[in-house]
């Protein structure tokens, strides 16, 4: 396919798949748009350090470089001499790994279409965006589930009315219907095929069409567990917020130890048909071992692949550089399957396998949001479509999923919106 015309698809699907192979750039704004009718998601507040920091056209002369601006941290290369066992573990994973990110890095540097493409995500056109109007500061819904348990919210459903009196044809008009809900430890629908928008405490959060969240602890996750299995998700992303300094320090969200993780019930929550499991991990080679020697056999996933997120700037060069021990500028989703039970058999050999070649690259938005990478997962969910999809740990939402979490409205909060 000729670059003009993948990049009018990508215009449209905010997704470049790459020639001869599994290398895909992906614009999360445009994904997400996808999932709005009347609001759009603000290029600004999704990739607020590139809007912050965005310098003049530098020569990208060489893959594994980053951008000649400034940088905060000593990037000292470790021999592997001076490594532990579990670093030259991942020393190595990180070697066999490193042809493949060039290979994908190169075919973004080469792409000068898309390359100039990306130096107009700014002009998104949102000087404005829907928290202008706005109400006060937010609170932390973690911080409110705990001091206000008890607090509720209010959905307001845009819903069609056709007025047949006025002439000929009819005219079609709206209006709102307002339900008062509990805010935590209750799922909450949006069955229409229309953004709904969430009320709590005067703040305002965009819900895309027919997608429910449920906010809650840990504690509470088996109320997600249907009551038939053939109610059950085809695809589950979790993004687990693993124990590290940096959410640490910075105090983004609460951390778990990996012992909680292992108690999720991803068993109950599979479709009959099987599902897919899709983990987000950190290039922690603890972590990696966890989820390799304990937590997917704990949790009776099968082992599939794993895919490659590089994260790159939007002049194309790499957030960081590539051999940089401790940041590198890639993390990594595993994959694996859930059996699910059809007729009391195994459905194990009908899943499509998958390989480890995948790279994705985006531009990261804001600390730890993952891209929304469903799309390039579709053709390997197994049972029923459209699949049914559930996040655990989300802190966003997308149409026709479920999202599970103590926060998934916080990157719907309006201000990361603009009204059509
Ligand atoms: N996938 C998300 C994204 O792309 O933005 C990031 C998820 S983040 C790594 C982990 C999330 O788990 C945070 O929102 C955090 O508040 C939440 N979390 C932490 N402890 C939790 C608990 N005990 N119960 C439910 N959610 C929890």
């Amino acid at each position: 396919m000729e670059d003009s015309q993948k990049l009018a698809l990508f215009h449209e699907s905010g997704i470049f798949h790459f020639n001869d192979s599994n290398t895909v750039f992906i614009d999360p704004v445009r994904v997400l748009n996808r999932s709005y009718n009347r609001h759009t998601v603000s290029p600004s507040t999704y990739y607020p350090r590139f809007f912050q920091t965005l310098t003049p056209k530098t020569s990208i002369s060489t893959t594994v470089s980053s951008s000649p601006t400034k940088r905060k941290r000593k990037k000292r290369k470790r021999s592997p001499k001076e490594l532990n066992e579990r670093e030259q573990i991942a020393f190595q994973r990180h070697q066999e790994l490193r042809p493949l990110l060039v290979k994908a890095h190169e075919c973004l540097l080469k792409s000068s279409g898309l390359l100039d493409d990306l130096r107009t995500l700014r002009s998104g056109g949102d000087s404005c965006c829907l928290k202008e109007k706005c109400e006060g500061d937010e609170q932390c819904l973690v911080e409110l589930a705990a001091q206000s348990p008890e607090l509720v919210l209010t959905l307001n459903l845009r819903v069609l009315e056709t007025d047949k009196d006025l002439g000929d044809s009819p005219n079609v008009q709206y209006c709102e219907q307002r339900s008062i809900l509990p805010a935590f430890n209750n799922l909450v629908v949006n069955d229409m095929e229309d953004d709904a928008v969430v009320e709590i405490l005067n703040n305002h959060y965009i819900v895309p069409r027919e997608s429910c969240f449920y906010m809650s602890d840990l504690g509470q996750i088996r109320n997600l567990i249907p009551a038939h299995t053939d109610c059950g998700f085809n695809l589950i992303m979790v993004d687990p917020p693993w124990e590290n300094a940096s959410a640490r320090q910075k105090s983004r969200y609460p951390t778990l130890p990996n012992r909680y993780f292992l108690s999720l019930p991803i068993k109950q929550l599979t479709h009959t048909e099987g599902a897919l499991v899709a983990l987000w991990v950190t290039n922690r080679e603890k972590l990696r071992s966890f989820v390799e020697k304990e937590l997917f056999a704990a949790w009776g996933v099968s082992y599939a692949a794993t895919f490659h997120w590089l994260k790159v700037k939007a002049n194309g060069s790499l957030i960081s550089d590539l051999d940089l021990f401790h940041h590198r500028p890639y993390e990594s989703l595993i994959l694996g399957y859930s059996p699910g039970k059809v007729k009391h058999s195994d459905n194990r050999s009908k899943f499509k396998p998958l390989k480890d070649d995948h790279v994705i690259m985006s531009i990261p938005g804001d600390y730890s949001r993952k891209p929304p990478i469903a799309d390039l997962l579709q053709e390997y969910i197994p049972g029923i479509k459209p699949p049914q999809c559930v996040e655990l740990f989300a802190r966003e939402i997308m149409a026709g999923w479920v999202a599970w979490g103590n926060e998934p409205l916080h990157f719907q909060s309006s201000r990361y919106f603009i009204k059509k």
